[in-house]
């Protein structure tokens, strides 16, 4: 049986941590990404794009890949107007907004997502918002949020959307007793799985983003938030203003982060230890069991992270403490000390930790550290590989469900299989050599 791990009280690593603060050029997708996953999960909702034909192309090849049915989101193209111009594009974006719904009857949430282009930072989509929720209500609640690359980076989007719906979350009606929200986007399927073991320890809990717009979940003083994604700052002060608490812990990242994130509910909802331990000791070691399978892969190996995410830091703490990697640099766009107190306490003290970028000195350290794997942005990733480095797509982590005790070792397989794949490459040339 394997035990839960324990996480010593006076554990502190890297808790009074100064990181390598960098606030130069930054190689990051903007907050419109977002849309890709969150377009998924909220399946009533559509996202319009109010920006330029760039903000359309992005959407158009981040999506290409991974559209199968009728996309919920779209681009409404504000060309370059001067001031005097600027009723027309209200005039232009309600007109889309009118065409839309009538197509497409099935929608219940509205964001109109704003973007950089200077037409667009000069409309006041929150005003646009108000004016087309009064046309449109009840039927349609509309919202709006900044998916801009000035403002946000591509985790940010989904922070800026949930923020704006916070608002929008019911109050409870006589609720006394605690109850428990996790916030955060997770694949369907993880948040079944993880839903299941809440409520086999006899917790109710609600997932902030809801499947459905018209089932928002109610928040008020008696609401307990688990964070279930690290980049969501603005939309924990959103709850926390309705009164919520956040509790600390953990991410749900590996078998470690998923057990000390349930231990974090079940310590708030007083679940018995006994019941805790028989709840989760099953899919525990199945994930133990995952995980190490691709450990021959990864101990004592090193690892790089550029800063895309802000899962950066979860990540680090899973490959170092369970999978025996060593970390040489861990970057992270924005480094949130109070979310991510348990992570740092986790991180083995003097981890270099960057927060921010300044791309060119980061990749001077990187290919001075010569890392065995480096997880990186897709703009990064092919000049690192032609220097001989393995990378990992930042992106994938986003997109590909790796929380909880199931995915555990899906987990651990996206960074061993770079490695893998290297090393089947620089065997088979070895074979051509001597052939
Ligand atoms: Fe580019 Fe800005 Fe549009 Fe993002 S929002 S695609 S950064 S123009």
């Amino acid at each position: 049986m394997s035990p839960v791990i324990p996480i010593r009280a006076e554990a502190t690593g890297c808790s009074d941590v100064r990181p390598l603060v960098e606030r130069g050029q930054r190689e990051v997708f903007c907050g419109l990404t977002g849309i890709m996953w969150l377009h998924r999960k909220i399946q009533d909702a559509f996202f319009l794009v109010v920006g330029s034909r760039t903000c359309a192309h992005l959407l158009q090849s981040a999506a290409g890949v991974m559209i199968f049915a009728e996309p919920r989101f779209g681009t409404a193209i504000i060309d370059e107007r001067d001031l005097a111009g600027l009723a027309d594009a209200q005039d232009e974006l309600d007109r889309v907004v009118n065409e839309l719904l009538a197509q497409r009857p099935g929608i219940r949430m509205l964001f109109l997502v704003g973007s950089c282009p200077s037409e667009v930072i000069k409309l006041d989509l929150s005003r646009a918002a108000q004016r087309l929720q009064q046309r449109h209500a009840p039927q349609v609640r509309v919202l709006n949020y900044s998916g801009s690359g000035i403002e946000t980076t591509f985790t940010q989007g989904e922070d800026a959307c949930l923020a704006a719906l916070v608002p929008e979350l019911p109050d409870p009606s006589g609720q006394q007793s605690p109850t428990l929200l996790v916030a955060g986007s997770l694949a369907d399927v993880v948040e079944d799985q993880l839903g299941a073991l809440l409520q086999a320890m006899g917790i109710e809990v609600a997932f902030f983003p809801p499947r459905r717009s018209t089932a928002l979940p109610a928040v008020g003083p008696h609401t307990r938030v688990l964070l279930a994604q690290p980049f969501l700052a603005d939309t924990a002060r959103a709850l926390e203003r309705r009164g919520a608490q956040v509790l600390p812990a953990p991410f749900p990242l590996g078998v470690e982060g998923t057990t000390a994130w349930l231990q974090a509910a079940a310590t708030a909802f007083g679940v018995d230890a006994a019941l805790f331990e028989q709840v989760t000791r099953a899919p525990r070691e199945r994930g133990s069991r995952a995980m190490a399978a691709h450990k021959p892969w990864l101990e004592g190996r090193s690892v790089f992270f550029f800063p895309d995410s802000q899962l950066e830091l979860p990540l680090a703490r899973c490959l170092q403490r369970e999978l025996g990697m060593t970390l040489t640099e861990v970057g992270t766009p924005y480094l949130h000390r109070q979310h991510m107190a348990a992570e740092l306490a986790l991180l083995p003290a003097g981890t270099r930790i960057s927060e921010g970028q300044d791309v060119d000195r980061q990749l001077e350290r990187c290919l001075q550290d010569a890392p065995d794997l480096t997880v990186c942005g897709l703009g990064l990733a092919n000049p690192l590989e032609a220097q001989g480095l393995s990378t990992k797509w930042a992106i994938e982590l986003v997109f590909t469900p790796i929380q909880g005790y199931e995915q555990a070792g899906d987990l651990a397989g996206l960074f061993s299989r770079p490695l893998r794949r290297r090393e089947l490459l620089t065997a088979g040339q070895a074979v051509q050599r001597a052939a």
